[in-house]
Parts: structure tokens; sequence; C-alpha cells
């Protein structure tokens, strides 16, 4: 793999190589790669006008729309470091991220954010804001009928489409070294506070190309945007992917079944990938038809355990086969995944499914607690050394000694290697369930209840026990059209785990708690239970 030094070179040469073809699309809307580039050239050139200088953050505070994307160039163009920051975080939340990474910038959806994120980023912080009057594209917008004309308003406030059809003059900074700072990602926060992991250029760039390579995809492909670009899986498997193939992204504002289907009726993408909560999500639609899934050449799941009982389902009613793909915030994205042409082995023994092979130039090692490696069909916890492993967290050394000695990231996750190289993930270290002294991994057991034609959604947590210690409990939300009693799942379970496996209460909800990137939230359940 041979990247080129940043995801804004790749950018750029699309732009000389295919100037007319369409970059973005959005609803109605189309904008071409020689459009982006100069709509990102006059922001990028308003940013710097403004006094943002080069190495400072810009928090990013948008769903899937044009705005990211021009505002992720222009920041790059300026030399900045851009902050994702997940819009629908509450105000503890954007406050963390904000002050954690000393923003001097920030671009939002509309004017009512303004006031609500320079009070949680305190106000001294940040200089300078642009509002992206997003909330007029959540639908199928023009992208031209937006207001184009609109003055900016008073105080330091400026409409993001003004200020990027203003002058095209961009800062004159040299293009990104691989090793300089493109993003501050931070965590999903799906097992305790997010921490902001420093993604360099050449970390995002790596990833980009082994992705578009593997993917082994026709330059000029259709993307569609199935995961938020504020995550680190959008952000590179998607966004950057495409613009390394010079490709046409299409975005659809926030995941939404039904706007999701149309979109892939209209723009017949080749390439995917969203969390497994999606799919279910899809498959929960009876409108879905094969037709839907027709265009793609490869769908991919990643971010989240993949139930293999959901691949087999997606596969029968649709056709296409899913990919599953690990990856980390710490790893800008996949470290490993399953090729094309390829299925994913499923462990006999615990039913897991593989999450793939290993890239090139990745190591993948099984260590145990002293950091010593086991033998292949060991679990231990999954270490991963390669050029997409991020160099630390933001302003956290000693976290990131602890997290990354020796340039090795220690995931926190435990998996097993098989002999022929297929990685399995059995689940985080931190959500292993002590029943008795015995191990029980959720996931084996929600792969278990998935396999249940009425369970849509399950998680599986541990609950304190008086005489087991912990116990383990079940949540689950149902397929429309079923109504089972929560003790027949115990019997379903009880039926094909081990005594101290299965779920003593199931309890049955609407809808399970997820992060805004769509996974679910076991903490959540565990801390009501
Ligand atoms: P935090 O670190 O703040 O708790 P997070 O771990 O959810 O949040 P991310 O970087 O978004 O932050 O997610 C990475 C984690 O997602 C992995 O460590 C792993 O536990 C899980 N994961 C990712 N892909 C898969 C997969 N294919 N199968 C199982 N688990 C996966």
């Amino acid at each position: 793999v041979r990247p080129r030094p940043s995801v804004l070179d790749a950018f750029r040469d699309a732009v000389r190589a295919a100037p007319e073809r369409t970059a973005l699309a959005y609803f109605d809307g189309r904008l071409s790669y020689q459009e982006v580039d100069r709509l990102s050239d006059a922001l990028a050139g308003h940013l710097a006008a403004h006094g943002f200088r080069p190495g400072e953050r810009l928090a990013v505070v948008l769903q899937n729309s044009p705005h990211f994307v021009l505002t992720l160039l222009a920041t790059w163009k300026a030399g900045g470091i851009a902050v994702p920051v997940n819009p629908m975080y509450k105000t503890a939340e954007c406050a963390h991220v904000l002050a954690d990474a000393e923003v001097s910038a920030l671009v939002c959806a509309d004017r009512a954010w303004e006031a609500y994120l320079r009070a949680a980023a305190g106000d001294a912080l940040v200089r300078i804001v642009l509002t992206a009057c997003e909330t007029q594209l959540q639908s199928r917008n023009d992208l031209r009928v937006l207001p184009a004309d609109r003055l900016p308003v008073p105080g330091d406030t400026t409409d993001l489409l003004a200020a990027a059809r203003g002058e095209a003059v961009p800062p004159t900074v040299p293009s990104p070294a691989p090793g300089d700072t493109a993003l501050i990602c931070y965590t999903s926060g799906t097992s305790g506070t997010p921490k902001g992991a420093i993604n360099s250029h050449g970390n995002l760039a790596y990833n980009a190309e082994r992705q578009h390579i593997g993917h082994g995809l026709p330059a000029g492909s259709t993307y569609f945007a199935l995961a938020p670009l504020f995550h680190i899986t959008g952000l590179v498997c998607e966004l950057s992917t495409c613009f390394v193939a010079a490709g046409t992204l299409v975005l659809a504002y926030r995941f939404e079944a039904g706007v999701v289907l149309d979109a892939f009726t209209e723009h017949r993408p080749a390439y995917t990938v969203g969390p497994a909560t999606a799919y279910m999500a899809l498959m929960a639609r009876p409108d879905a038809t094969r037709d839907h899934f027709a265009s793609f050449e490869m769908l991919s799941s990643g971010g989240a355990p993949l139930p293999p009982a959901l691949v087999d389902a997606f596969q029968a009613r649709f056709g296409p086969y899913l990919h599953n793909g690990y990856g980390l915030t710490e790893c800008s994205a996949p470290c490993a995944s399953v090729p094309p042409g390829r299925r994913a082995p499923v462990d006999p023994v615990s039913g897991t499914l593989a999450v793939g092979v290993a890239g090139p130039d990745t190591v993948v090692r099984i260590l145990d607690e002293e950091g010593a490696e086991v033998p292949f069909g060991e679990p231990g916890e999954i270490a991963v050394r390669g050029p997409m492993v991020v160099s630390g967290y933001w302003r956290r050394p000693r976290e990131s000694e602890a997290a990354i000695p020796g340039g090795e990231l220690r995931t926190g996750d435990v998996g097993f290697m098989d002999r022929d190289g297929w990685l399995y993930v059995v689940d985080r270290k931190k959500d292993m369930i002590n029943a008795s002294g015995f191990k029980v991994w959720p996931r084996e057991v929600e792969d278990v209840l998935y396999t249940h034609p009425a369970v849509r959604e399950a998680a599986v947590v541990g609950v304190p026990d008086a005489y087991r210690g912990e116990s383990v409990k079940a949540y689950v939300s149902l397929r429309p059209g079923h109504a089972p009693e929560p003790a027949d799942l115990v019997a379903y379970c009880e039926r094909r785990l081990a005594a101290y496996k299965y779920p003593r209460v199931v309890e049955i909800l609407p809808e399970l708690p997820k992060t805004t990137s769509g996974k679910i939230l076991r903490r959540e359940l565990r801390a009501e239970a």
C-alpha cells in the first residue's frame, strides 16, 4: 500500500483527474469536485482571515451534509485540526469534547446551536463560529435553494455557505505531511468518557488507500454514507476512501431507514458501511426489497459486533453478503476485514463470526495479562501495530503510554486468532460477566438470542446476584408481529447454552439504548439493572 501523504492530496488529485465528476450528492443537490474545491478554498480563506492559524482546532458539529465535507477540507487547507463532534451530544458531552480539544473555532447547524455550544466550550475559547443552516437541508431540498445571498449575521457568527461563496483565496500553508495531525477524533464513549485519539494525515491516508485497494472498486464508484461522518468509520471508510477513489459520496443527513432505501434506489451506490444496528433497522422495513441492494458491489458492517444470524437473514432476504470489519478510533477505523469474495468463518464452539484478517502492513497479536503472546485459538487481549495506529490521545500522555506502549495498541478487546489468521472478537474486556467464577461473554449469549425469529436487538449484562456474585440478564427488542413471553426466550437460551451462561431474566423493551453512532449501550442497561 503506497498512500498519498494525506486525504487532502487524494482529493486534489481527484479534482485534477475528474473536475466535473460529482463529488457530493445530497438529496437533489450535487457538487462537482471542482465546486467542492472552490467552496472549500473560499471557506479556508475565510477562516484564515478571521485569525484561524495552522495547528488550531476546529469543531465540526454537523450531520452527514455537504457542509461537513466542506468544513473538513477547509480546516485542512488552512493547516488546522478538525474535531468531529456528534451533534446529538447533550451539553455535558459537548462541553467535555470542546474543552478537552481546546477548539478555537466551530461550525454548527444553526444559530440556536451557537449559544449552546459557546456555553459548552467556555466563552473565552471559541473565536470563530460558522453556522451551516443545515436544518434547511434535512429534506429533499436542493443545494441551490440555500440562502446564498444571505448576509453574514452580526457578531462573529457567519453563514458557512456565504463564507464559502466568497473570494476563493485559500491561505498559503503547505500541504499536510503524513505525520501532521488531521483529526482529534473522540472515541464513541461506549465504555466510558470519550478520549481524543490523535489521527494523523498519514493514518487516514493509509487506511483509505488500503480500503480502496481491498475493495477493488473502479475509480469513480458511488459510496453511500450510512455511518455518520463524525465517527471514524464514516470519515475514513466512506468519505476518505471515496476521495481516494475519486468517487461520488452520497449523503442523507442522518440514518433514517426509509430515506436510506430511497437514496439507494436513486443513486445506485456500489459501497457502504454501517453498524449492524443500521442493517437491523433496514431488515425491519417491510417495504425493503432485493432491488434496493442490487447495485452494491460490497456491503460492510463495522464498529460493533455483527451477529452471524443477521448475515444469513440479510443474505436470504436481499442477496448481498454482509462483510464484517473490526476497527477502533485508535486504528483510524478498520484494522481487520473480510476480503471481497470470501466469507468469514463462524467459530464452531462459541458461534462467533470472525471479524476478518489483518490488513497488509498490520500485525495483530493476542496477548495474556503479562503481555506475552498466547497460542492460536486461545483468548487474550487484541493488540495491533500498523500504519493506521494513532500516536496517542490528545494531551493524555499517561493514558497514551498505557494504551499504546511502544506503538502497539492494546485494544481492550478480548479475541482469538485461528491458524489461518482469522481474527475473532470475543468481547470487550470490561464487559465480561463473572457468574460463580465462570466467565460469560455477553456476545456469545446475544448471538444465540439473535437466532430467535422474534428478536430484533439483544444486549446482555451482568447483574448483582447474592449467590453467584453476578448473573446473566438479557434485554431484547422485538421484530414487528412477534410477542413471545420472556420465559420463552429464557427457555430458548437454556436449550442452547451452558447452565452458567443462559440469562435467568429476559426483559423486553421497545428499543435498546444506543450511542448516536448506533452501538447498543450495555453500560446504560447495566446501570438500570
Ligand atoms: P470508548 O472507547 O469510548 O468506550 P468505543 O470503544 O465504542 O468507545 P470506537 O472506537 O467507536 O469507540 O469503537 C471501537 C470498539 O468497537 C472496539 O474496541 C470493539 O469493542 C468494537 N468493535 C468494532 N468493530 C467490531 C466488530 N466487527 N465486532 C465486534 N466488536 C467491534
